[in-house]
């Protein structure tokens, strides 16, 4: 999915693989069973540490080390980074050589430069284990309105002579929830204003009960309706849907929502190669 400043690649099924990876910035959200185009991303961003989320983390990391790669970057809600640290370590005596890797704990409201302009900023999620989603911020630089209309000359002068003209304006390109319940929607309303928004969909109808899907942290097509108006996102990016759903189902029982909401919709593809589903806009 190309969206301009950024590309989005990766596939979901909910309960057997999720990743997806942001080439430009060198970033995963979660890595699912470790697939090929993950090992180019240095920094990875763990929602929570279900098998279908991190099961490709060793193989990624001795992978990085026999192709002599740096050791990534392993962003992971801070209750569960002692235990992810165990689980590579378990594996050292396995490999016979040390799993490098940089486990960074996260806490939700901190924020962790990625790049001299890009902070990732988790925020809190309702899934049966401690789980995060992640929100990519851009810091710009912008001519603060008090000085718009100055003669260049007079600018140039003013900054020759020290003076803030600046101010730092703050960019949410990208909000990421990994699986969680939809109170998501109204614990962490900055995420209904990010450009893009990946939220989890994981069922689309009565084939499975609301009561079950709650139960497992998860969010049901139902659970959406009442948000139809709160999304103000460019794009809504549905993922992790069940294996129940064929790709076909999932464009038919996705269809009404699409029309009715501001965002365009896409839904992430739930195989390997998948093409994201696109919809026609509301207006
Ligand atoms: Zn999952
Ligand atoms: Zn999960």
């Amino acid at each position: 999915m190309d969206f301009g400043a950024f590309h989005l690649n990766g596939y979901s099924l909910g309960g057997v693989e999720t990743a997806v990876a942001v080439p430009e910035l060198r970033l995963a959200f979660d890595v699912g069973r470790g697939r090929g185009d993950l090992l180019r991303c240095d920094n990875i961003a763990l929602t929570h540490t279900h098998v279908d989320h991190v099961g490709g983390l060793p193989y990624l990391i001795a992978l990085r080390q026999l192709y002599r790669m740096a050791p990534p970057r392993v962003f992971v809600p801070a209750q569960l980074a002692g235990e992810l640290a165990a689980m590579l370590k378990a594996f050292e005596p396995l490999q016979r050589f040390p799993m490098a890797c940089d486990i960074v704990p996260v806490e939700s409201g901190a924020r962790y430069p990625l790049r001299r302009d890009l902070l990732l900023e988790p925020f809190r999620t309702y899934h049966p284990v401690p789980s995060f989603g992640y929100t990519v911020v851009q810091t710009v630089e912008k001519l603060d309105p008090r000085f718009r209309g100055l003669p260049g000359a007079e600018i140039a002068e003013r900054r020759r002579r020290g003076e803030q003209l600046t101010r730092t304006e703050e960019r949410a390109l990208l909000s990421v929830t990994g699986d969680t319940l939809v109170q998501v929607l109204e614990k962490q309303p900055h995420i209904l204003r990010s450009e893009v928004l990946v939220l989890e969909c994981t069922f689309l109808d009565d084939r499975k009960p609301l009561a079950e899907a709650h139960a497992g942290g998860h969010v049901h097509l139902t659970d959406l309706w009442p948000f139809v108006d709160a999304f103000e996102n460019d794009t809504l990016v549905l993922s992790h849907f069940s294996q129940l759903y064929t790709t076909a189902q999932i464009g038919q029982l996705l269809q009404p929502f699409a029309e009715r909401i501001r965002p365009r919709l896409r839904a992430l593809p739930t195989e390997p190669g998948g093409v994201a589903l696109e919809f026609p806009t509301a207006q």
